[in-house]
């Protein structure tokens, strides 16, 4: 991906989100400010500049015309205005980009000016296009433009993977400081009641209002995330004082003292419940202590609700203990009560079938069905998984295996692999084997992570990735959108396939801006040479505007729900004859 499409990419999010503009400043206000740029933009045609973003923040003057391109000259040390000068010109080179580094006289600002140049069909240039972006402490959370990344849409408070990652940071500096991290997790009570009573629009506009309300408490070493729903989680980093949980949480119930007034003139009350865990007393790991805290949560609920309860060793035994679909789940393992559904996936562009997504089940003696997005993060926590994991391969290259030989239709199979089964040293070996065993070739393997398992273990995990596909398995990124899906972190992970989370084809025909951001992922992500997978498609106006925009592959309820594997066999019979 060079420097122009980077860019591109870059300006189509900015003119997304200017085109929010009037609907959300805010927004755009956080783009400038985390974006750490300027932008200067000459039409050829009109022969004006004008100028973006954090201008200020570099200059003191403004560009409206070449004649003042010399202020920009007297603003840099000598040194460096020859070079300026040739790399804002640098059509006189027949070049499209170019970046340099140049530095600002008087002050210790080092800028990176990078010139990009739009040239119409006859060769002529139209739009030039100059960055100016600091460099002085380069840092990668800085490097692209960063609110759908960092921030949850309906408060403005950090997302969850973004807080999960400054959570890790918290925990690296305290292990080096011999320092305390605090994790309070908050739900509000009862909140069914107004989203069912009221509507999810003022269920909404309650959790945008506390969400505003949570952002008074940012500041220094305190961090501040909505994870969704009703759910909003904060870091502390070294807690006392000011920043004690203590008082943290009475400003809280202070402030719910008072009704919150909404703007069809409700006024509703609401109490919370909070868990409290800590650095390092209830876990040395970023996920588990967000986990442990949520446990404690749902404990304080249990107690009654309105209250905070804080850690203690007994919390989280008691919880596992009682938890009943635990302790079904070890007879599950045992009597294998599951059944692996397969979900297909098709090319967009001739609706052949292009393989399966292999999708647990669980049913209970009583035949209820159980989710997996119940179980398998219990099953993940009490180690079941393992077992679970190891079936669901070997069923599902079972199954593949017996396609293989009745239809001869290429395709592939995706499997979903948790951290945990990555983590076990036998992993590659017992996925080898098996592939052996069925005489399936890796080719035809597809395995998927999500960006959440790489947090605590990155490099261990990427190592074994790279492992896999060097034999030739293909690995694919699951929920792409939910995490912080930057795009440098994307470049330097061994993947091949991305795969759109639902999230965004929800609302890609209803909202412009997800429009727009989710054809730049798109563009951007073929120009990396992964290929895309669209999750959750459910109408045929969303698989048509995604034909449209060239995503390669849809999934979804629209062109087929997960199904037993004969249902499978149905369609492979009608894709073969
Ligand atoms: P996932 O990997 O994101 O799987 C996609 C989920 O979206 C599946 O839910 C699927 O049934 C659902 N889905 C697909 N198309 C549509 C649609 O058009 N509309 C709607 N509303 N939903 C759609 P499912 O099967 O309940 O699985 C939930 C999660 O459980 C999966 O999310 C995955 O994270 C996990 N999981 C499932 N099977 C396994 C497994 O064998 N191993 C592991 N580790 N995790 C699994
Ligand atoms: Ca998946
Ligand atoms: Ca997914």
């Amino acid at each position: 991906m060079d420097f122009m499409e980077e860019l591109k990419y870059q300006v189509d999010l900015l003119s997304a989100m200017n085109r929010k503009l009037s609907r959300d400043e805010k927004m755009l206000r956080l783009i400038c400010e985390t974006s750490n740029s300027a932008f200067l933009y000459y039409s050829y045609e009109e022969g004006t500049f004008s100028t973006v973003a954090n201008w200020d923040y570099f200059f003191d003057f403004t560009v409206t015309d070449l004649r003042d391109l010399t202020r920009l000259y007297d603003s840099v040390e000598d040194e460096y205005v020859i070079p300026l000068r040739e790399v804002l010109f640098i059509e006189n080179q027949k070049l499209k980009s170019q970046a340099i580094d140049v530095k600002l006289k008087g002050r210790h600002i080092c800028m990176e000016v990078e010139v990009s140049i739009v040239y119409d069909a006859l060769d002529h240039p139209t739009d030039k296009i100059i960055r100016f972006r600091d460099v002085t402490k380069f840092n990668t959370q800085n490097d692209e433009l960063t609110y759908l990344a960092y921030y949850d849409i309906l408060t403005g408070l950090y997302n969850r993977n973004y807080f999960v990652r400054l959570l890790g940071e918290y925990i690296r500096r305290a292990e080096e400081a011999n320092e305390t991290v605090a994790v309070m997790f908050l739900d509000f009570d009862d909140f069914r009641r107004v989203n069912d009573g009221m509507g999810i629009i003022v269920g909404d506009e309650l959790v945008q209002m506390f969400g505003q309300f949570l952002s008074d408490l940012l500041g220094d070493n305190v961090i501040i995330s909505h994870f969704n729903s009703d759910l909003f989680c904060i870091g502390i980093y070294s807690p006392c004082g000011a920043r004690s949980v203590e008082t943290i949480y009475k400003t809280i119930t202070e402030r719910l003292k008072k009704p919150f007034k909404l703007s069809g003139g409700q006024e509703i009350f609401i109490t919370v419940s909070a868990g409290v865990a800590e650095y390092p007393e209830a876990a040395t790991k970023t996920l588990e202590l967000i986990n442990c805290a949520e446990i404690v949560m749902f404990k304080a609920k249990s107690m009654g609700k309105d209250k905070v309860l804080y850690y203690d060793g007994t919390i989280l035994d008691d919880f596992l203990k009682n938890v009943t679909i635990e302790n079904k789940l070890k007879d599950a393992v045992f009597q294998q009560n599951f059944i692996m559904y397969y979900q297909p996936q098709f090319r967009t562009m001739d609706r052949a079938l292009r393989g399966v997504e292999a999708l647990i089940r669980w049913k209970d003696d009583n035949g209820k069905m159980i989710s997996p997005a119940v179980f398998i993060p219990i099953a993940e926590k009490n180690g079941a998984i393992v077992p679970i994991g190891a079936w669901v391969i070997e069923e599902s290259l079972k199954a593949f295996a017996a396609w293989k030989r009745k239809y001869h239709y290429p395709m592939i199979m995706s499997l979903n692999i948790s951290a945990i089964q990555y983590r076990q040293p036998d992993f590659i070996d017992k996925v080898l084997q098996l592939m052996d065993k069925y005489e399936i070739s890796p080719e035809e393997i597809e395995l998927e992570i999500t960006e959440s398992i790489l947090i605590d273990d990155f490099t261990e995990i990427t190592e074994k990735l790279v492992v896999l596909r060097d034999i030739g398995v293909k690995i694919s990124l699951d929920d792409f959108g939910t995490g912080y899906s930057s795009l440098s972190y994307l470049k330097g992970l061994p993947i091949d396939t991305l795969k759109i989370d639902k999230s965004f084809i929800d609302t890609v025909i209803t909202d412009e801006n997800t429009r727009i951001i989710t054809e730049s992922i798109i563009y951007m992500v073929k120009k990396l040479g992964f290929e895309t997978i669209a999750e959750g498609v459910e109408t045929e106006e969303q698989f048509r505007y995604l034909n449209e925009i060239d995503c390669d592959n849809i999934q979804g309820y629209f062109l087929g729900k997960p199904m037993p594997s004969d249902k499978i066999e149905n369609l492979l019979a009608d894709m073969t004859a």
